[in-house]
């Protein structure tokens, strides 16, 4: 998919205050530092669309960008971020937590985890919850230039076989790299096979 045209529409501090139109919300989730902002500045094509935050955990809003005039990428509050108060982080998993189970547009859910780490409880509660919920899903491994060839793909087996515990099945993953745009066609024709999917449903 090419990317003609993305522009900021709207931060929303609820749910209820977000596009209300029919188009599709492709949405992106995960701790806090992950790479989001990067992530959804080269999917979109821009330098700072999403702001590439100093401070981590400072994204409270649900932004909306409109992407060719089609679909919406959505950069959702980050996660996890140990510094910010309890209270503040109840802010951050409400938020959360009324997106992911209200947004009826809600198409797919992107959960972001850094490929360096172990699997993080909290991004393996956080899946376990969108299963439960049955919230689609797939994951992104960021920041793949971090790691050589052979780290990576340790890293994926190591992922894949705590994810295997649990799940059935593998959800559908990709790699990424903003720092070296690896990734971004990928997502965007998947974003687009979902799209075409979900239309080609109504
Ligand atoms: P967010 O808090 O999840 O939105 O994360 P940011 O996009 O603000 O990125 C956090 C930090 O990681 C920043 O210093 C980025 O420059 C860096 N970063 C993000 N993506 C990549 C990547 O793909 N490769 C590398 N090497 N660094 C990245």
């Amino acid at each position: 998919m090419i990317v003609a045209k993305s522009e900021f529409v709207k931060s929303s501090a609820e749910v209820n205050q977000c596009p209300v139109d029919s188009r599709w919300d492709f949405a992106f989730i995960g701790r806090s530092n992950v790479g989001k902002s990067s992530l959804i500045n080269m999917l979109c094509n821009r330098v700072a669309l999403a702001k590439v935050s100093a401070t981590p955990g400072k994204t409270q809003l649900i932004n909306h960008f409109l992407i060719n005039d089609r679909f919406y990428i959505v950069d959702l509050p980050g996660y996890g971020y140990a510094k910010v108060s309890k209270s503040v982080k109840d802010d951050f998993q409400k938020i959360i937590r009324n997106y992911v189970l209200e947004r009826q547009n809600m198409a797919l859910l992107f959960v972001l985890v850094d490929s360096r780490h172990e699997p993080q409880k909290i991004d393996l509660e956080f899946m376990r919850f969108l299963g439960e919920n049955g919230v689609p899903f797939a994951i992104v491994f960021t920041k793949a230039d971090k790691l050589s060839e052979k780290q990576l793909s340790d890293r994926l087996e190591v992922y894949k076989s705590r994810m295997l515990e649990e799940w059935e099945e593998m959800p559908d993953y990709f790699i990424s790299s903003s720092a070296h745009s690896v990734g971004r066609n990928e997502i965007l024709d998947y974003i687009d096979d979902v799209c075409k999917n979900l239309d080609n449903a109504d």
